[in-house]
């Protein structure tokens, strides 16, 4: 069969743009090249229902050993007793948990969308927030998750479930405080770590498995792994809320979650993009990874520091994590018009609103700026300053198309430095 050079010349295009840009979009990162040659391969084939050693079809036996040896890294990772390692992308995994938990029409919190949190938090736009009846805590006007806010809403409004964990977010989480509410109220704690899981998975921030009852996340962002989602367990339990199976029988959390995966939510699972996941994951088990979670902090502390020094207003002040949230309103810039002209320099990052925004969520006052991805790259903390001297450049001189034009090719200069799958 001829080779379809339609599509790899755009796949090769890809490449290129990726080897030439400064990636900086929060939840983006650069696999190895090993967890990308286990996604293309025979296992795309193979129909796999089911779980291992209960599968619905035939010839399921070696897939069984990639899924089973990516639940037990994962374990391993997070010190857990149950993982579920086949939801599609981390907003299967949040809609895996709710179809286990609650039934349409009852009540939970989350972080508003608008103060970032995300999507599936509630959102009117998003099944979580058409199903359910959604309602919100935000942060303080400094930036910091309003906890009193949260206690006190959670007393009043009695949710079912509660949910800590945002998109957009610099500062770590109080899950004890949070589980402590949720007690009172008897509410399930979940807590989505989509964006900060490598640097749990390290121990760089705290542990909201022992606070929180349900974890989900992301494979693809801090983690390093293919796109896709997972949902795990510390502690399985039999569950207090008496929540039944659609059978009507009682079961544990485990079981709960594993049904409204499979067959809840979804069919077949990606047997190609678990064995992935299993790669990552045994990544992640390395100090390799030690040593790359603590650059990632440590290149975002740089980075807040660059860009405070240069009077950029950061939400909260600073972070703990991989990312930053940046007010451009003393700048008199939009964070649509920074994100597009940055794009012409090939300096990649999103706008994104900021607490108690004025502007719409398609112009916003401010970007989202992550290190996951250049920190991947091998960039470190010194050049966190070339970075953001670039993109103070660019915002500083917005409408300078020349100049802009410029900054495009030292862009490419530095990141030649630190080349991208050079095997490719
Ligand atoms: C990215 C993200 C998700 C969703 O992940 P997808 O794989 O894009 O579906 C869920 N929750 C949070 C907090 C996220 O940041």
């Amino acid at each position: 069969m001829q080779r379809d050079t339609q599509v790899f010349d755009i796949i090769r295009k890809e490449l290129e743009r990726q080897r030439n840009g400064i990636e900086l979009i929060a939840s983006e990162n650069f696999t190895s090249l090993q967890v990308m040659q286990a996604m293309g391969n025979v296992l795309t084939n193979k129909y796999a229902e089911g779980y291992p050693g209960r599968r619905y079809y035939g010839g399921c036996e070696v897939v069984d050993e990639v899924e089973t040896l990516a639940i037990e890294r994962l374990k391993k990772i997070f010190n857990c007793s149950w993982a579920n390692v086949q939801p599609h992308s981390g907003a299967q995994a949040n809609g895996a948990v709710f179809l286990a938990v609650m039934k349409p029409g009852e009540k939970f919190m989350g972080l508003d969308l608008s103060m970032g949190g995300h999507l599936t938090h509630g959102s009117p736009a998003n099944f979580s927030g058409k199903t359910y009846h959604a309602i919100h805590y935000g942060v303080t006007p400094e930036g910091l998750i309003d906890y009193d806010q949260l206690e006190a809403k959670a007393r009043a409004e009695k949710p079912k479930m509660i949910i800590c964990g945002a998109s957009a977010y610099s500062r770590d989480w109080d899950y004890a405080r949070i589980r402590k509410v949720a007690d009172e109220i008897g509410a399930i704690v979940f807590a989505d770590i989509a964006h900060p899981a490598g640097l749990i998975a390290k121990g760089l921030l705290n542990d909201p498995f022992d606070h929180c009852h349900i974890v989900t996340s992301t494979t693809h962002k801090t983690l390093r792994g293919p796109r896709g989602g997972i949902i795990m367990l510390r502690h399985d339990f039999e569950n207090p809320w008496g929540i039944k199976d659609p059978k009507g029988n009682l079961r544990t959390m485990s079981q709960l979650l594993d049904l409204a995966v499979f067959p809840g939510s979804q069919g077949g699972p990606l047997e190609h993009v678990i064995a992935a996941k299993a790669v990552a994951f045994g990544e992640i088990l390395t100090d390799n990874f030690t040593t790359y979670a603590r650059q990632v902090q440590a290149n975002a502390q740089a980075m807040a520091k660059a860009f405070v020094a240069k009077e950029y207003h950061l939400i909260s002040k600073g972070t703990d994590n991989h990312l930053m949230l940046i007010d451009l309103r003393n700048k008199n810039i939009t964070g649509k018009k920074a994100q597009e002209t940055l794009d012409k320099a090939h300096i990649t990052l999103n706008k994104n609103a900021v607490p108690f925004d004025d502007k719409s969520p398609f112009v916003t006052s401010g970007i989202r700026v992550g290190v996951p991805a250049i920190t991947s790259r091998g960039l470190k903390e010194e050049h966190m300053q070339t970075v953001v001297d670039l993109i103070d450049k660019v915002l500083m001189n917005i409408d300078d198309t020349a100049l802009v034009s410029r900054v495009s090719g030292e862009v490419h200069e530095l990141m030649g430095g630190f080349p991208l799958y050079p095997e490719l």
